[in-house]
């Protein structure tokens, strides 16, 4: 099976923005995949001859008691379901306490997760990117603007290197 990326992070940071790009290519269908869940959106898409399936998910809001009901329902069973998971942070808005949620989860389910740092146009991605390193993810954060496409392929294609 192609390998499943599952976008995940707090309402608002630009997953369903990053979704539409990903599976944009004229082929991009929302379809049934076999062994994966209905009630999440999967979309394909193919970057270099590698194709590859995404899953958008609603969001974590963190603001529920606790990290258990904060990453309930499908964003849960999405990174399940991932071979890679794209944790998608707000570079506008800063680092939140959601955010850092998020990565504790991460941590304790030993997800190989890769920090997205979207909303980088308009300004230094060198410097929007510096706080996010606070999150203490294993890789250094890669900087994107998902509605303007920058860095979008290149972020896909290396992540995919492995597939
Ligand atoms: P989601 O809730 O995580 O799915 O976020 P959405 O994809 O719905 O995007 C939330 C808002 O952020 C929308 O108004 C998008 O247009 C905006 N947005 C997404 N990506 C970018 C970006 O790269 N730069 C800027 N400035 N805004 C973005
Ligand atoms: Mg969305």
């Amino acid at each position: 099976m192609n390998p499943v990326i599952a976008l995940v992070g707090r309402p608002n940071v630009g997953k369903s923005t990053l979704f539409n790009r990903l599976t944009r290519s004229r082929d991009a269908l929302v379809a049934d995949f076999a062994g994966l869940t209905r009630d999440r959106k999967y979309g394909e898409g193919k970057v270099g001859g590698k194709p590859y399936i995404v899953i958008d998910t609603g969001g974590i809001s963190g603001d529920e008691n606790g990290i258990d009901s904060a990453m309930a329902g499908q964003s849960l069973l999405a990174i399940e379901e991932a071979d890679i998971v794209l944790f998608l942070v707000d570079g506008r808005a800063g680092l939140t306490v959601a955010d850092q949620m998020i990565a504790q989860h991460l941590r304790e389910k030993g997800k190989d997760a890769w920090l997205i740092v979207n909303k980088t146009d308009g300004a230094d991605p060198d410097v929007i990117v510096a706080e996010f390193y606070a999150l203490g993810m294993e890789r250094s954060p890669i900087a994107i603007a998902a509605a303007h496409g920058r860095n979008v392929t290149a972020m896909i294609q290396h992540i995919l290197e492995p597939f």
